[in-house]
């Protein structure tokens, strides 16, 4: 039976693969939800049954929202779940039995719960000291993402001067090193043998801990708050952020190079197969996202130069507005590759209608719904006009939720343009 499902569905989305399709649709005909979100294109699924996680795509869009703070939303990634579990684990059977010998395992694993509490809320507070900066320099924070690397602050827009990001980059690092002080400090000052062991043990691994963080994090390449450090640099004295950003996600894949050989002397030579794995793992992860930030970069940039004309699809097909709902999924969803018809009523352009607006209806009542009483209407903000940027495009679509507007001209349509059509312009000379 599970072989026949996916057969099907293979079957639709070799109907569908064409970068343009949603997974909502994928996800209405054959009631699966995938773990992308509805709005990745189809080449997100296609990626999925060919094992390539793109990072972009993996680490959003899942997990668990734990708590908001100054309205910024804190979610943990499902795989924050197994650091969180290493820690522990390696806390209390490794290091506090270690330093402490001779306690129970209740004292050891409650000493791993408390010290692992206050790791976590070390790396929280260092991303937290990002977003803070960001948002007091105009610049809101999406979310702050705990994931099985550390945290992330996502914040909505790349800054738009060198001092800005040298600010936000700065935040983390300065939080990182006052706690790795306080930490030090209790050590020094309270614990060395004046009892209380057990307290100190804690805070010796936090200081540690914090100061690693605050090493690590300064490391001169993208995505780490080094590299951010050293791109705010470049860009100050050459006035090209494109330029700066190239030459610090070049340094980041650098020192996940050397992160990698470190790994492999680790395994090989000292024989510490899991740290060298782990630091592995860290340097691919590293490595894929500093790619990442370069790629931003460009588009970023792109976005500002760039006409909606240049990039939108010109051939539209037009969905009339007393069509049923049945009508426009099977003759045109199903038929043709986009995603998103302008309706007409008598001639005139009256709206749009998506697959987003059909998935509220419950699919018995398709056959008796007209597209005109689904369709998003056209009002002046959710079309655009040929000469505007990408940059507003891209602010209307992620204004309005939608990943396709309608090019309009003195009330005539001209085109179309789509998130696939924008970043399809990635790669293109600029
Ligand atoms: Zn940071």
């Amino acid at each position: 039976m599970a072989y026949k499902a996916r057969v099907r569905d293979i079957r639709i989305l070799l109907k569908m693969r064409r970068r343009k399709n949603d997974l909502s649709l994928f996800r209405r005909i054959t009631g699966h939800r995938l773990t992308l979100g509805d709005s990745e294109p189809i080449m997100g699924i296609m990626r999925i049954l060919r094992r390539e996680p793109s990072v972009a795509g993996f680490w959003r869009n899942r997990g668990i929202p734990l708590f908001s703070v100054m309205g910024i939303r804190v979610v943990a990634d499902y795989s924050w779940f197994l650091i969180v579990a290493l820690i522990v684990g390696s806390l209390s059977l490794g290091w506090f039995p270690s330093v402490l010998p001779g306690r129970s395992t209740v004292q050891y694993v409650s000493l791993g719960l408390i010290t692992a509490f206050f790791f976590f809320a070390s790396v929280f507070v260092h991303e937290l000291a990002h977003s803070l900066v960001s948002v007091l320099n105009g610049i809101p924070v999406r979310r702050i993402t705990l994931f099985l690397f550390g945290g992330v602050a996502e914040i909505s827009r790349e800054p738009s001067d060198p001092t800005t990001e040298l600010k936000i980059a700065m935040a983390g690092p300065i939080v990182s090193a006052v706690l790795a002080v306080i930490f030090w400090g209790i050590v020094i000052l309270f614990g060395l043998g004046r009892g209380r062991p057990a307290a100190q043990s804690s805070f010796l691994y936090l200081a540690v801990a914090n100061t690693f963080l605050l090493f690590f994090n300064l490391l001169p390449g993208l995505p780490l708050d080094g590299g951010r450090v050293l791109r705010a640099l470049i860009w100050r004295s050459t006035g090209s952020m494109r330029r700066a950003t190239y030459l610090a996600s070049m340094a980041g894949k650098a020192i996940a190079v050397i992160m990698i050989a470190v790994g492999l002397l680790l395994i090989l030579a000292a024989r510490q197969i899991i740290s060298g794995l782990w630091l592995i793992m860290i340097a691919m992860f590293l490595r894929q996202a500093a790619d990442a930030s370069y790629r931003r970069a460009v588009v970023n940039q792109a976005s500002h130069s760039i006409r909606v004309r240049d990039v939108m699809t010109r051939d539209v097909v037009v969905v009339q507005a007393d069509a049923t709902l049945s009508d426009l999924i099977e003759r045109y969803f199903l038929h043709y590759h986009f995603m998103c018809y302008p309706v007409v009523s008598a001639g005139r352009l009256t709206g749009y209608v998506s697959i987003k607006d059909v998935s509220h209806i419950d699919r018995n009542d398709w056959g008796n719904t007209s597209v005109e009483a689904v369709m998003t209407r056209l009002t002046s903000e959710n079309v655009l006009s040929p000469g505007d940027t990408i940059a507003r495009a891209v602010g209307v679509m992620s204004a309005r939720g939608r990943g396709r507007l309608v090019v309009v001209q003195d009330g005539e349509l001209l085109g179309i343009v789509t998130r696939g059509d924008i970043m399809n312009r990635e790669g293109a000379p600029l």
